[in-house]
């Protein structure tokens, strides 16, 4: 017998009207005595969590609950919901390094959502000066932040919004660290950082640069002055390759100097032939700068391409740009002339060695494959140490860098009033802009922990966001969610949890990049801020991973009618537990995974 497909049985019951129906019971009476919430042993309860998108971002930042104050129109709520876990939009908008975009679940279904590019959109949706509107009375105890890089601005801001009187030593005449001084203007705009930090001064936070602490100030003077301090003064000395000839040329310079030189208003001459020795982040800006001041730029490094530490995006911008690249080999000696300059670069090939312990394959010389460079000037950018000579041993340090706690306060020697603590680039973690800005946010938590007698591990334990490292300042000060509901900090919705059906591929937007001949002939921004109509089109991109949009599925595919609106103007839904019986449909059927199946016991309200 030929077995028949569904659907040709299906043709076979044509219903024309109820009459052909199977017959069947059904109840014209009520069924409300029929309590079918007894046949359940779990339960579904609305659970809103973190998105893998915050879950990454080491600031922690709230990229679902501002992209959907921004879907609404709601901008300046956007701009200030974005800054209760990082500070700085406009300019991490500009130059982060995307964590929260490689984790974004997005990315299987067509590619991840714009958040940089949105984030930098909302930070422009607020003159950036404009002060926190929510300051508090001031607590009594007065901050001294040495450093004003991200790390010591963003201390500065979070300790400020916990009633902290906040002064900002810096020894430079310029406020913002490698941000500042460090990170050319075409990839982040001067005026962007004055303003950016314009708004910390007006919150009535004081700077004081042109302040060296150690030099025109002792750090044992603060210590005495000052009820807090925390420690944020960068890596600002240039590691040394190492070869004869280093030290001996005025035409051999320190990358990060010559940054900073230019970025002071400083004129550099660097002659018509440049190589950059070392392709990190560093080393793409000094190299995209000097074709900004017209000379033919090489970079030179010990890696291959696939390893060098630079983001491949910059890599790419420098190569358009006209950078020449070469791998797998590094400087073996520099010959000068009589007068200084620069006769040759001897280089040295490599080749990956026997691979180590975890199977890495570091670079060896190739026995006598020497070949030679001829170059003006000779940019060395192969990493920065910090200056902790001011610490005037007071700090306990381990290989250069400062030690802490999960607290990041650090042990002293010696008396004094003040509690010191420790972030950014001169403590042990990943040295880029949101790490710091995460530290100083960690940092003013922890201090002010310490000021209210609180027990710091408890309270970050609290407050961790996800996996962690990232912290919520929302949740410390207990602040409402943009769902005015409390969500669950430690459950995280990756892409395994999201039902994909019901979202459709699109593009995503492209922000303007001017072409590569226009962007060097000036060091002005080459990247355009999103139109209005560009944010709100990427903005349907997002999925709110974990976060309920009032979609209804759960109230449409219940076959209880167990689902009801709150009412009352109140976000969401609520479940009917008399008659739910715990099938879990709702659950299966949200789209973003804003339901959990519980245990009977567990509370329906979690705790904020
Ligand atoms: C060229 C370059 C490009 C980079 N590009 C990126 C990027 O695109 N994205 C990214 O995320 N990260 C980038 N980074 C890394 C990032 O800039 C740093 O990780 C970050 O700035 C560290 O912040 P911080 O606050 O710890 O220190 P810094 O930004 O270095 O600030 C420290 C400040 O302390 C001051 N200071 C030092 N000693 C004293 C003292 N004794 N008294 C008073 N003040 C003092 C310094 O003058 C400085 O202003 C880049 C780094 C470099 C060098
Ligand atoms: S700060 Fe960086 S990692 Fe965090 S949301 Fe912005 S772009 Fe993503
Ligand atoms: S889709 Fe939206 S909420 Fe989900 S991970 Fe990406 S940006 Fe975050
Ligand atoms: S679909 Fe209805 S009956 Fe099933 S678990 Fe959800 S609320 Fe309860």
């Amino acid at each position: 017998m030929a077995v028949k497909k569904r659907s040709e049985l299906a043709k076979e019951y044509d219903f024309k009207t109820w009459r052909d129906f199977t017959p069947m019971n059904i109840s014209v009476g009520t069924m409300l005595h029929n309590m079918t919430g007894s046949w359940r042993f779990i339960k579904p309860i609305y659970e809103d969590k973190v998105p893998a998108c915050q879950n990454a971002c080491p600031a922690g930042n709230d990229i679902e609950g501002w992209i959907k104050l921004l879907q609404k129109g709601e901008y300046e709520r956007a701009y200030w919901h974005l800054k209760q876990e990082q500070p700085f939009p406009a300019i991490l908008g500009r130059i982060c390094f995307r964590f929260c975009e490689t984790a974004c679940n997005r990315a299987p279904l067509d590619d991840c959502v714009g958040i940089n590019d949105l984030e930098r959109f909302v930070g422009d949706q607020v003159a950036l000066s404009t002060p926190n509107p929510d300051l508090p009375e001031y607590n009594g105890k007065d901050l001294a932040v040495i450093g004003s890089g991200p790390a010591g601005m963003s201390a500065a801001y979070y300790s400020r919004l916990l009633g902290f009187k906040v002064t900002i030593f810096e020894e430079l005449p310029e406020m913002g660290g490698i941000l500042r001084v460090g990170i050319p203007n075409y990839r982040l705009p001067r005026e962007v950082v004055a303003s950016e930090f314009e708004g910390l001064k007006n919150m009535g936070i004081e700077f004081r640069p042109n302040t060296a602490v150690g030099k025109d100030i002792a750090l044992d003077e603060l210590r005495n002055e000052y009820d807090y301090i925390f420690l944020a003064t960068g890596m600002h000395a240039s590691m040394k390759i190492g070869v004869k000839g280093e030290d001996e040329s005025q035409r051999i310079f320190s990358g990060l100097d010559m940054l900073k030189k230019i970025a002071l208003g400083e004129k550099v001459e660097l002659g018509k032939r440049v190589v950059v020795i070392g392709g990190g982040n560093s080393g793409i800006d000094c190299a995209r700068v000097s074709r900004r001041l017209g000379a033919e730029v090489t970079i030179i490094d010990i890696l291959d391409e696939k390893e060098i530490p630079a983001h491949p995006e910059e890599i790419e911008g420098a190569r358009e740009e006209g950078v020449k690249f070469i791998f797998l080999s590094c400087p073996e000696r520099i010959e000068l002339n009589d007068d200084g300059t620069i006769r040759k670069l001897v280089c040295c090939e490599l080749e990956p060695g026997p691979p180590d312990k975890s199977g890495h394959r570091n670079p060896v010389k190739k026995d006598a494959d020497l070949f030679d460079m001829e170059a003006d000037s000779i940019l060395i950018a192969i990493g920065q140490i910090p200056l902790l000579d001011y610490l005037n041993g007071i700090v306990e340090t381990e290989n250069g860098l400062v030690l802490v706690n999960e607290g990041l306060k650090v042990n002293v020697r010696g008396d004094g009033r003040a509690k010191i603590f420790a972030g950014g680039d001169i403590i042990d973690m990943p040295h880029n802009a949101v790490y710091a800005v995460a530290s100083g946010k960690r940092a003013a938590i922890a201090m002010d922990c310490d000021r209210e007698d609180k027990d710091v591990a408890e309270v970050l334990e609290k407050i961790v966001i996800g996996d962690g490292p990232a912290i919520s300042f929302a949740k410390y000060m207990r602040w409402d969610s943009v769902n005015q509901v409390p969500y669950n900090n430690h459950l995280v919705v990756d892409s395994e949890k999201i039902v994909y059906d019901y979202f459709n591929k699109a593009l995503r937007v492209q922000k303007q990049i001017q072409d590569p001949d226009v962007r060097i002939a000036s060091f002005k921004a080459f990247t355009s801020t999103f139109t209005r109509e560009d944010a709100q089109q990427e903005a349907t991109h997002c999925m709110h991973c974990g976060r309920c949009t009032e979609c209804d599925n759960c109230l449409i595919f219940c076959p209880d009618m167990s689902v009801l609106y709150k009412g009352n103007d109140q976000f969401g839904y609520t479940f009917d537990y008399d008659y739910c019986k715990g099938c879990g449909i709702c659950f299966t059927e949200c789209p973003r995974n804003a339901i959990s199946m519980v245990d009977e016991e567990t509370p329906v309200e979690i705790e904020n």
